[in-house]
């Protein structure tokens, strides 16, 4: 998707630190956090949004969420609180399926 942020991120055509990247996703932390720890898991295909996930995405799917395991170890977050949250309809303001991780303190309802 040509003028997609997240298709830009994931192409490289916007410079971004990723906190983790595989074949199929990258993490990297929001621009804009609402909690103390706030990362975006993001597939690499562009899939609009949860409408758009299809039985073929399962596997993509436990990949997001062996990542926040990941992402949670690695921030240190087992002890903490956090969750993962997906928007949709007109709470989701970037159209690319994105999953958030928050944790610690939340400043703001995403
Ligand atoms: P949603 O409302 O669920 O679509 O969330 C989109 C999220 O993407 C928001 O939390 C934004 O702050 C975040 N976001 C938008 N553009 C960027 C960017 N260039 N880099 C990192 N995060 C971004
Ligand atoms: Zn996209």
């Amino acid at each position: 998707m040509d003028n997609c942020i997240f298709c830009k991120i994931i192409r490289k055509e916007i410079s971004k630190e990723l906190s983790f990247e595989s074949d199929t996703l990258v993490a990297f932390l929001d621009i804009n956090p609402s909690a103390d720890i706030h990362i975006l898991i993001v597939p690499k295909e562009h899939i609009g949004g949860m409408g758009d996930i299809e039985e073929k995405h399962g596997g993509l799917l436990v990949e997001v969420y062996e990542t926040v395991k990941k992402l949670v170890a690695e921030y240190n977050l087992e002890n903490d609180s956090y969750r993962v949250v997906v928007n949709g309809g007109k709470a989701q303001h970037v159209p690319h399926l994105h999953f958030h991780l928050l944790g610690g303190k939340w400043y703001k309802f995403i």
